[in-house]
């Protein structure tokens, strides 16, 4: 394991001792953008944080302002191999998440997903940590439910292009339950449903960094197929605050539990609130709909509005709105590195 030591640059060390222990909060997949939020949210709340990263589709500029906090860390890994790291709280966010991501390694993707959990619950059976799951909404499939309820079991196409994670992640789940059941691991599992904002990579290929990019370039929005498919976005904010309340809620409330925002669109009404907010010349264009794209998705949230008192606060333009200007300020930047 290679550590990223704050201020010291960059260096092989074989553990973290300074940072171990209770109070600590593991983050695997920390440099991403789900788990580079969180890492954050945690700091602040006066943890350790050890964010733990193979660099795939994550970005050490994401984590490049904690990185004088001297109660973070980062730690160059894959979960894929076996770690020990004592930390009460263990976060498993490691798996690339956009669809063009974890297709383009569709093996890799399925392993990070099973050995990234066996490798993750067995770190937490040795350590007596929490450890909280991050699962999605794709282990709906494309649902015949609508919304869907955690009682639903899904409708996934297992040898199709989107298998390798749909499978990937309803298998760690079952390792969840069976760590949970078979040796006792303090188990949460939480399904997130589409979730956006700053920091996500303009490039990862989901449908609001896709949009909001070729809005703010003035270059086509492409919506793939009729575009009357549905997704509900939930702003990053609101999908933190609900895995912190998740995690710190008692030992019965494993879940699995929704953590989204219920508010439901089509893909064409988005593409149309981003032309708004950016003002943009950009056209509309249609491209063939991708195999197996889900045709409907919206969580329901009961479970989570019960257990843990959350519901998302950010409505879709307020957050659309930062998002944009997270992207403008980021292709403004390019742009100036471009002309010097
Ligand atoms: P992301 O790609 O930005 O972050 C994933 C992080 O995991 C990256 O930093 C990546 O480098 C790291 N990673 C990937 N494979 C790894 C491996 N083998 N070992 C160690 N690190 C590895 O994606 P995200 O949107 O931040 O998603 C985070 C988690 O949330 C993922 O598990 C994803 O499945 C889940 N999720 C996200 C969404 C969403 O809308 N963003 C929806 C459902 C589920
Ligand atoms: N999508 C689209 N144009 C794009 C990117 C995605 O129309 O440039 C569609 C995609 O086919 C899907 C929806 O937007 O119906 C959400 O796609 P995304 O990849 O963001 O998430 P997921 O499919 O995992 O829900």
């Amino acid at each position: 394991m290679r550590s990223f030591v704050p201020n010291e640059g960059y260096s092989e060390v074989a553990g973290i001792p300074a940072l171990q222990g209770r109070g600590a909060a593991l983050v695997n997949g920390g440099a991403g953008f789900l788990g580079s939020h969180l890492c954050e949210r945690l700091l602040e709340r006066g943890h350790h944080v050890i964010c733990l990263d193979n660099f795939s589709t994550g970005r050490r500029s994401n984590v490049q302002h904690l990185l004088s906090n001297a109660r973070f860390h980062v730690i160059d890994h894959d979960v894929r191999q076996p770690f020990d790291i004592e930390a009460s709280l263990i976060f498993n966010f490691a798996s690339p998440a956009s669809p063009p991501d974890y297709q383009r390694d569709p093996v890799g993707t399925l392993l990070t997903n099973v050995l990234g959990a066996v490798n993750t619950l067995d770190c937490a059976r040795k350590t007596g940590a929490t450890v909280v799951q991050s699962s999605t909404s794709e282990v709906y499939g494309d649902p015949n439910q609508n919304p869907q309820h955690e009682s639903y079991c899904g409708n996934v196409n297992q040898i199709g292009p989107r298998g390798c994670y749909d499978e990937g992640k309803r298998s760690a789940e079952t390792l969840f339950f069976d760590y949970h059941r078979t040796y006792g691991v303090d188990i949460k599992v939480g399904r997130i449903f589409n979730t956006y904002g700053p920091r996500m990579r303009q490039d990862d290929g989901r449908v609001v960094s896709n949009f909001i990019v070729q809005a703010l370039r003035n270059d086509d929005l492409t919506i793939y197929g009729d575009g009357e498919q549905t997704r509900s976005f939930c702003y990053v904010d609101d999908l933190v605050e609900g895995f912190l309340r998740f995690s710190a809620a008692g030992s019965a409330c494993i879940g699995p539990i929704n953590l989204g925002n219920p508010a439901e669109i089509t893909v064409r009404r988005l593409a149309e609130i981003v032309l708004e907010l950016t003002n943009s010349h950009s056209r509309i264009v249609h491209l063939p709909r991708v195999t197996d794209d889900p045709r409907q998705r919206r969580p329901d949230i009961s479970r989570a509005m019960a257990d843990l008192g959350w519901l998302p606060l950010v409505g879709l333009e307020t957050g659309l709105a930062r998002t944009v200007d997270y992207f403008d300020a980021l292709l403004s930047s390019e742009k100036k590195v471009e002309v010097v």
